[in-house]
């Protein structure tokens, strides 16, 4: 059993006079909704946002249970936006995380949709795991803006998905496995859109206790301008009940195989070496529950290493299988000419398979294409194998001469 600790703050900031954000902490599930809308709309919106996600999660605690929970909630505020006109057009984002089962370990299923944020942090290094759907972050990740651009854009706070503006919303759903130590932060823009990551990340690894840090992030965000309400939860994972450990034993057992367990803790890349000057350690230390971190710390460390270089075996496999399967060649099977996928005779273990037969038996080829056909005529794709197949049938029937076309042209009887 996971065991999770948690604190959360919302503040109305400097400027506005309601607070249009709603949280909710109801262990094992944790959402941040950012309403928008006028007439207090957006409150409105974002409460029947984490209300319905109660209700639904309630009723089917997984990780479907969660998306559906986020589609249920754009119904339910969509209409509700169309029964009365004061609230049309409000809309929300929201964020969560959960903690469900799954096949018998704990996941954490992560949901989001509009620009509220998730991140982890894991020994010291904070990430976001959430991608915003909003105009700027589209841009960044299409290479046309820099984070730092982001972080100043005048239009940083347009989103381009959020509950309750059409009937159907597409859900950022996914599982991460959580590992003691790890600390998870759900966030409305009043916080990211006045504090830089490096500043949370800072305010994370020195406060321990959630409460506090997620009040002293808020007090920063209030002090950086507050423009706008600010929301913040933090879900530290104090007991994964010996996952990390039981992984790296696992592994330690079996070198050559990665047990089904760790599958999903495969991280998207390799973990950072932690400086050595920054007292990761000290500054967030883990559940006294640990009494060997650094030891235990150690064997994740070498756990998630081979999982990596497996992870890299993997990727030269599938290389290798797209270059053996990326081209095709002419060639004869059972006397017909045939377009192959693949190179040929085969590379390592990819045989090339029969993608067109074409009808033209190999006795009929044209002895201008015959040696090439029988060795393996090599085409880099499909069309242009079809190609070649098309010169085979031309050089096979020689087109009409202009006799002919004459022929058949005078020989009509004139009108
Ligand atoms: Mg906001």
């Amino acid at each position: 059993m996971t065991s999770l600790r948690w604190g959360a703050v919302t503040d109305v900031g400097r400027v506005r006079t309601n607070n249009e954000d709603s949280l909710l902490v109801e262990s094992p599930l944790f959402a941040v909704a950012d309403g928008v809308g006028g007439h207090a709309a957006g409150e409105v919106a974002s409460a029947i946002a984490v209300a319905t996600l109660k209700t639904v999660f309630g009723a089917e605690p997984s990780r479907d249970g969660l998306a559906d929970a986020v589609r249920r909630a754009n119904e339910a505020i969509y209409d509700r936006a169309m029964e009365d006109p004061n609230l049309r057009g409000m809309g929300t984002t929201v964020t969560a995380v959960a903690l469900v089962e799954e096949e018998g370990d704990d996941v954490l299923a992560v949901v989001n949709v509009g620009d509220s944020r998730a991140y982890r942090m894991r020994d010291g290094e904070l990430e976001q795991i959430t991608d915003d759907h909003s105009l700027v972050e589209e841009m960044v990740r299409a290479g046309r803006l820099s984070a730092e651009q982001a972080f100043t854009h005048p239009q940083r706070n347009i989103v381009t998905r959020a509950l309750g503006l059409q009937a159907d919303v597409e859900v950022d759903c996914f599982g991460i496995t959580p590992f003691e130590g790890d600390r998870f932060v759900l966030a409305s823009d009043g916080l990211t859109d006045e504090v830089p990551d490096p500043e949370i990340a800072s305010i994370l690894r020195r406060v321990t206790d959630p409460d506090e840090a997620a009040r002293e992030l808020v007090e920063l965000a209030k002090a950086n301008g507050g423009r706008d309400n600010v929301t913040v939860v933090i879900v530290d994972v104090v007991d994964d009940n010996g996952r990390a450990v039981k992984a790296s034993e696992a592994i330690a057992a079996a070198p050559a195989k990665a047990p089904p367990v760790v599958e999903r803790s495969i991280p998207a890349e390799p973990e950072p070496e932690p400086d050595p000057d920054r007292g990761v350690r000290a500054a967030h230390p883990p559940a006294p529950v640990e009494p060997a971190p650094r030891r235990r710390r150690f064997t994740l460390k070498a756990a998630l290493f081979l999982f990596a270089l497996i992870a890299v075996l993997a990727g030269a496999f599938f290389a290798i299988g797209l270059f053996a399967r990326g081209s095709y060649h002419v060639g004869i099977h059972d006397g017909e000419v045939v377009i192959y996928q693949g190179r040929p005779g085969g590379l390592l273990w990819f045989d090339p398979t029969v993608k067109v037969r074409t009808g033209i038996s190999e006795a009929d080829l044209p002895p201008a294409f015959a040696t090439d056909v029988r060795e393996g005529k090599e085409e880099p794709t499909l069309a242009e194998a079809r190609q070649y197949v098309k010169n085979i049938e031309d050089a096979r029937t020689p087109p009409p001469t202009s006799s002919q076309a004459t022929t058949t042209t005078t020989t009509a009887p004139p009108p």
